[in-house]
């Protein structure tokens, strides 16, 4: 692994609780069945790719609201079990925390409702409370499960500061308007994603690199877009540069994204050098999709140190 100071790095964006339901299969309207098992696991975007920068080692902070229920209990304990600075985890009162009921069924099929709960309430004004702590970031990372003013207004305060941001626009909306990013530094998109924001075919790899190249001319700087078992792509003015896959025999891909993006940002921050963290970060996601899980599955440095030997 690089030699590398670890870096700040502050992620604005969502929290959500996992309810998930084993079942043998759906209930129809009116009907009761019971169910063989239950797990409640952490997840929302923004909280596992901060807590996959934490337990590389980054110093993360992390701006997001939870309800005043147990689960928002259950989100701040876990983050800060991960070292990661709740100062400006807030609690909104009469709100229910982000949940998302997941019911898997026998097959391993997934039906997933998303509730956004107190993530809707996460507004510009909650970014400029934070502004000491964002400011003080190498980077700022964002997705796209809390309001979209929010994540517009911190890519704007964020370039007044010189902070460099990274966006992973998941879930994916085809009225972004790319125009509003313009000073955004990386946007992480996969294939779908970019499909949707660009309005452009990605079907193969001359269309992956034209959708990404009329994003980078309307204002972003870097683009990068990760192709699961394929690998990603590094797009720049200069050009594209293939980011190699590693070969693993997956398990569970879920979450394969947010670690690599928490783990690109974290190689970022420490070493400032984009296509070395690039490949690190494409290592760290092979080996979460070996494990069962989400944020569980992620490395510790030294199960990661293992798996890079
Ligand atoms: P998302 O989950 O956001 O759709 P991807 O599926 O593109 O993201 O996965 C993100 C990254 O994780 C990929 O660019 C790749 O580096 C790694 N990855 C995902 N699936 C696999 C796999 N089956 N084998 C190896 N690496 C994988």
């Amino acid at each position: 692994m690089t030699a590398s100071k670890p870096g700040r790095i502050a992620v604005v964006g969502s929290n959500m609780v996992d309810l998930v339901t084993y079942i043998t299969r759906m209930p129809a309207p009116g009907e009761t069945i019971e169910a063989p098992d239950f797990e409640i696991g952490c997840g929302g975007k923004g909280a596992n790719q901060a807590v996959a920068a934490a337990k590389l080692g980054s110093a993360v902070s992390m701006v997001t609201k939870v309800g005043d229920d147990i689960f928002g209990e259950n989100t701040r304990r876990n983050l800060a079990q991960h070292g990661i600075d709740i100062r400006h985890v807030e609690t909104v009162a009469g709100k229910s925390s982000g949940v998302a009921p997941i019911f898997v069924e026998a097959s391993g099929e997934n039906s997933i409702l998303i509730v956004k709960g107190a993530n809707a309430a996460l507004l510009p004004a909650d970014v400029d409370a934070a502004e000491e702590t964002l400011r003080a970031a190498d980077l700022i990372l964002m997705q796209m499960e809390v309001p979209r003013e929010t994540v517009i207004h911190t890519v704007r305060r964020a370039a007044e500061w010189g902070v460099r941001t990274i966006l992973n626009p998941a879930p994916a909306a085809a009225d972004l308007n790319v125009d509003d990013l313009r000073d955004l530094s990386f946007l992480v998109p996969n294939e779908s994603e970019l499909a949707l924001i660009s309005g452009l075919p990605t079907g193969s790899e001359d269309e992956i690199a034209a959708a990404a190249r009329s994003l980078i001319e309307r204002g972003i700087g870097t683009v990068i877009v990760t192709l699961g078992g394929r690998g990603a792509r590094l797009v720049t003015r200069a050009g594209v540069v293939p980011i190699a896959p590693v070969r693993v025999t997956p398990v569970d891909t879920t979450g394969a994204g947010d670690a690599f993006i928490g783990a690109f940002a974290h190689f970022l921050a420490a070493t400032g050098e984009v296509e070395g963290a690039l490949a690190q970060a494409a290592r760290y996601a092979a080996h979460s999709v070996t494990g069962r899980g989400t944020q569980k599955s992620y490395a510790t440095p030294e199960a990661f140190e293992a798996f890079c030997r």
